[in-house]
């Protein structure tokens, strides 16, 4: 297990597209455990995606349950989807976002209100789940990792949308 350094933009991998994981080896349950120690290791980190690590694989984090508005909400606790896929989603919400990859700015970000998802778990097992609200942003935010698309990419307008924060925090 180990803390990674996490790739930032303007990194050229942040861009590419992942590929997928065709089963949980030990070397996959390994980059589980290195981006969980990575995501923790982040003040406010609620999500992790494995190209933000430079592994260029379809595997994403997500725990909201420690942040002050997920928190509030219904979630999950940890999840960890591998291969995930969004296959509905539906409503609209619009929420400040940032971004363990871009430590500088922060945006607002339309996003769908909720999301259903089908996805294998670390176990290997397939896993269909239904999320909702903040929970629901950061699981649309990290698949974005998977194919490339960071949060800039869905910044409506750079003019009004778009903060500059000093500290990661
Ligand atoms: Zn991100």
């Amino acid at each position: 297990m180990a803390i990674l350094p996490i790739l930032k933009f303007p990194e050229p991998l942040l861009k590419e597209k992942s590929a997928p994981v065709e089963s949980v080896t030990p070397e996959i349950s390994g980059v589980i455990d290195d981006l969980l120690d990575t995501m923790r290791a982040s003040p406010g980190g609620v999500g992790i995606s494995a190209p933000q690590v430079g592994v260029l694989r379809r595997i994403v984090a997500v725990d909201v349950s420690a942040s002050k508005r997920g928190s509030r909400e219904e979630n999950h606790g940890l999840l960890v989807l591998i291969n995930p896929e969004i296959l509905a989603k539906g409503g609209r919400q619009v929420v400040r976002e940032g971004c363990m990859s871009i430590p500088d700015y922060t945006a607002n970000i339309e996003r769908a209100q909720w999301v259903l998802v089908d996805a294998v778990d670390r176990e290997g097992k397939q896993v269909i789940l239904e999320s909702v609200g903040f929970e629901a942003v950061a699981i649309q935010h990290e698949v974005d990792h998977l194919d490339g698309i960071l949060f800039l990419d869905r910044v409506s307008s750079v003019k009004t949308d778009l903060f500059r924060r000093k500290k990661y925090r």
